[in-house]
């Protein structure tokens, strides 16, 4: 039997791309690394990068961070350029259209300024092609006229830090990626280290929150702490109205359950994903187009958004030949195998 997945259902709780109601999200941004919790390797590689360019005197070399949307790449960006005293400007791929867009930018950057480019693997040719002598030499060459009277000249830049940031370092250019100095890839954060953002964005917010209350976000919030920041803003409110304003693990299993998420974190669009894998498909191995197109999806959102989280977890599986469901995600879903692939106990 198969069925239509094909109905658009919401799930903006846990989609960890910015979204409107992550207004205010800035005010919960640590701005040191001190208060950058979790991602320990990233953040101990990266002191020494910056103290030592603090002594020499000089601007940090380019970093490139990569990994799942939600993770604090953006707020690292702005750690750096905090923690090396200097400026930030932050724009993103798409939002710069024609090579002059990025030698305006670059021209009026500051000597040692931050600049972030925000899914930098959406940076169309042209203009990458004016990046790669701005990192490596700072410097740009412009055309000025036009026809055979067409003459270049070279515009020195001030020294500056680029910071790129992408959900998909696969899709760079070798020649862009090869010009960052530093590539640190961001990973999805643990229990313990969500539990302790949660805790500091509640204290921000001036909400009373308990160590399990904490846990409980943390533990359905996959990893993420955009996440975990919206499921916390949520929950808020319920605690607001029916638990005197504290957050407990009774005031987040009350506003989780309304919510649909479920223990693990998964929302009624990871359920439809697997169940289709699982009914529509024998549990796998179905390519990554074909499973888009049958619960109505976009393929990029399923990769950067929701296999992360349930490769994390164990759930699911990519070969080859495409997506498998594992026996765990049958488990939670309380699914059975059917026909050849019996699991025989
Ligand atoms: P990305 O750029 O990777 O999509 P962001 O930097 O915008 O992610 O982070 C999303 C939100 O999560 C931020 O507003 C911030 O409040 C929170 N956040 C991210 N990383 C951390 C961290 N390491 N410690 C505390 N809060 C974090």
């Amino acid at each position: 039997m198969s069925i239509d997945f094909s109905q658009d259902m919401e799930a903006p709780l846990v989609t960890s791309s910015l979204t409107p109601q992550d207004e205010g999200e800035f005010s919960l941004r640590p701005r040191s690394l001190q208060d950058y919790t979790g991602q320990e390797k990233a953040k101990a590689n990266l002191s020494v990068y910056i103290e030592a360019a603090r002594r020499r005197g000089e601007p940090l070399d380019h970093v490139l961070l990569y990994g799942p949307p939600g993770l604090g790449k953006t707020t690292l960006a702005g750690v750096i350029a905090n923690e090396m005293g200097v400026k930030m400007r932050v724009t993103s791929g798409p939002a710069i259209e024609k090579a002059g867009d990025l030698a305006a930018l670059l021209t009026n950057l500051s000597a040692g300024d931050v600049l972030f480019i925000d899914e930098i693997h959406r940076l169309n040719r042209a203009v990458e092609e004016i990046l790669y002598p701005a990192m490596e030499d700072f410097a740009i060459d412009i055309m000025i006229g036009k026809g055979p009277s067409a003459n270049s000249i070279r515009l020195e830049l001030p020294r500056f830090t680029l910071v790129g940031a992408t959900t998909r370092a696969g899709q760079l250019s070798s020649p862009l990626r090869d010009r960052f100095g530093v590539q640190l890839r961001l990973e999805l954060y643990t229990k313990e280290e969500l539990a302790r953002i949660v805790t500091r964005s509640a204290a921000l917010l001036q909400m009373e929150i308990d160590r399990s209350g904490a846990e409980e976000i943390a533990s359905r919030s996959r990893g993420t702490p955009r996440i975990a920041n919206r499921i916390l803003r949520r929950v808020r409110d319920f605690a607001q109205i029916y638990y005197d304003g504290v957050i407990t693990k009774e005031a987040a299993d009350h506003a989780l359950d309304q919510l649909e998420i479920d223990r693990l974190g998964l929302d009624a669009l990871d359920r439809r994903m697997l169940t289709a894998i699982i009914q529509n498909y024998g549990g796998g191995p179905v390519g990554l187009e074909t499973l888009a197109a049958t619960i109505g999806e976009e393929t990029v959102t399923l990769e950067d958004v929701y296999e992360p989280y349930l490769m994390q977890i164990g759930f699911l599986t990519r070969t080859p030949r495409g997506r498998c469901v594992t026996q765990l995600a049958y488990d939670h879903l309380h699914l059975e195998r059917q026909g050849q692939q019996q699991f025989s106990v």
